[in-house]
């Protein structure tokens, strides 16, 4: 049977068999066709509405098999989707029809507790990346899913547990290594491609495959002083309320979030508030863990708590904490975010209302406590550019069943629409839901007035825009 890709203009095109078989035979990982039997080991997406069905995988298992894939594909034209950690929430990282580069096998961690720094391969979870560097009592900032994606997550910003403290994930690269367009392998670093450097720490996968990051490290744990208080849904007003007053003179230390969903029965729950709408307040402090529990006890009573879990625990317990509720292949989602440079009456109103109304259980509206570190950099620092808001709102649309895709997503993109008037015109684009958003809603919002060096930079690297599976900057003059 010939292979037949998907290329880049949309048509496909039968790739010839001799090129087939001198890829498998360089590449070291796997090349693969629908019907091998290695198929099903290919990582799978989180987004069960994105599954993709590739007609070409190549499973790298290092820089040199990621050099030969893109190769192949820019020779060939064929559309290239590129897999970190496969929780892209528009479906990023998966193709119908096109060729994939799946990292999954890329997953090295290589702590040096000396010079305080952490080389992480480009198909590594933050779960691996945890657990290598909590050894040495460090911490590289990641996210609040220890099973998404450090590259795609951190290519994006990166906003987890102690982001006021030690900034967002992009800000802790001291270097990558990327392999660009034209196969080349290239350092990005405050002294070599400098240009490269400042646009992968927020432009996404727009560059080049991040083979991979090296981050700076900083103490922190075995324990940490954690915060997890539930309270009813029908609270929501008031514990928003109150949690934005006790913000308001936060240290840095403490990085927090308001939530509102509801979960299912599971052992890693407290049984009151099975399949019981909640809202959750939860911090960290990334400091003395004495210190931090007296500094969260006031999240503790802003109403009568369903349950309060509060107490020092694990880092790598509070990284995982969420897992069991985002299984890969388990939920439909469609998220859209907006930053609020105040959270007035107006907005705590609004977003309670919408909260307390969601359209299906799994979905959670989420309100993130920004500022501290990320805020020191200003907007032309980094590619990321939202450098001044204090709060980030998340309407995360989950649900199971697809006869309820029209329902969850429209009511996502009114609950947005409303918040959003009163944001700051900025979104987060790793929180953005279909890869075919308008651009004023998608990467015009996300990039700011970073929009046009990140284009030239864009020109420079990959001109005919081989890699535009991603939230795509469109080369100038493309
Ligand atoms: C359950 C869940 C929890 C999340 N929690 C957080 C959170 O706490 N904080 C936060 O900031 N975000 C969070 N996110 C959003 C997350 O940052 C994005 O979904 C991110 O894109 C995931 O990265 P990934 O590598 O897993 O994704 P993938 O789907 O593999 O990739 C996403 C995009 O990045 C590109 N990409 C991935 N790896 C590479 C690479 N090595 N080189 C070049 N391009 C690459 C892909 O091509 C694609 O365009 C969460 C998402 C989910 C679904």
């Amino acid at each position: 049977m010939p292979t037949r890709v998907v290329t880049l203009s949309g048509a496909d095109t039968e790739v010839p068999e001799e090129a087939l078989a001198q890829l498998r035979m360089t590449v070291r990982g796997n090349v693969l066709v629908p019907g091998d039997p290695a198929f099903a080991e290919i990582r799978r997406p989180y987004n069960a509405m994105h599954p993709g069905s590739p007609a070409l995988v190549v499973r790298a298992s290092g820089t040199a098999d990621v050099i030969d894939a893109v190769n192949f594909a820019r020779e060939n034209g064929l559309l290239l989707a590129v897999r970190g950690g496969g929780h892209s929430v528009a479906g990023l990282s998966s193709v119908d029809g096109g060729m994939l580069l799946d990292l999954a096998l890329m997953n090295g961690v290589d702590v040096d507790p000396d010079a305080r720094i952490v080389r992480v391969q480009g198909g590594a979870l933050w779960g691996d990346v945890d657990r290598e560097t909590q050894v040495f009592g460090l911490v590289a900032p990641g996210g609040v899913v220890s099973d998404t994606g450090v590259a795609g997550l951190t290519l994006g910003g990166g906003e987890g547990w102690v982001r006021r403290k030690h900034g967002l994930s992009c800000d802790n690269v001291v270097s990558a290594q990327v392999v660009t367009a034209d196969g080349q392998v290239r350092t990005a670093s405050a002294d070599v491609n400098p240009d490269l450097f400042w646009a992968i720490r927020g432009g996404g996968g727009n560059f080049g495959v991040v083979t991979s990051l090296t981050f700076t490290l900083h103490p922190l744990g075995p324990m940490v002083a954690f915060a997890g208080v539930f309270y009813p849904a029908a609270d929501a007003a008031q514990v928003l309320r109150g949690f934005r007053e006790w913000a308001a003179t936060a240290p840095d230390e403490v990085t927090a979030l308001w939530g509102c969903t509801t979960l299912p029965a599971h052992e890693q729950l407290p049984p009151e508030i099975h399949d019981t709408p909640f809202v959750v307040v939860g911090a960290v402090y990334a400091g003395d863990v004495d210190e931090g529990m007296d500094v969260l006890a006031p999240l503790r009573e802003l109403g009568t708590p369903l349950v309060d879990i509060s107490q020092p625990l694990p880092f790598v317990g509070v990284q995982a904490a969420f897992d069991p509720f985002f299984q890969r292949g388990d939920l439909r989602s469609y998220w859209k975010s907006t930053y609020l440079g105040e959270l007035t009456d107006q907005a705590v109103d609004l977003i309670a209302g919408r909260a307390q109304n969601r359209p299906s259980e799994r979905t959670f509206v989420v309100v993130f406590l920004m500022g501290g570190e990320i805020n020191r950099l200003s907007a032309a620092d980094t590619a990321y550019s939202e450098r001044s808001a204090p709060w980030m709102v998340s309407i995360d649309g989950n649900w199971t069943d697809p006869a309820q895709d029209s329902a969850v997503i429209s009511w996502a993109r009114e609950a947005w629409g409303e918040v959003a008037e009163l944001g700051t015109g900025g979104v987060y684009l790793n929180f953005t839901g279909l890869d075919d958003e308008a651009p004023t809603t998608g990467v015009d919002r996300g990039y700011g007035d970073n929009m046009r060096r990140l284009a030239e930079i864009k020109a420079k690297y990959d001109p005919t825009n081989l890699f535009r599976l991603n939230n795509n900057i469109v080369p100038e003059g493309g």
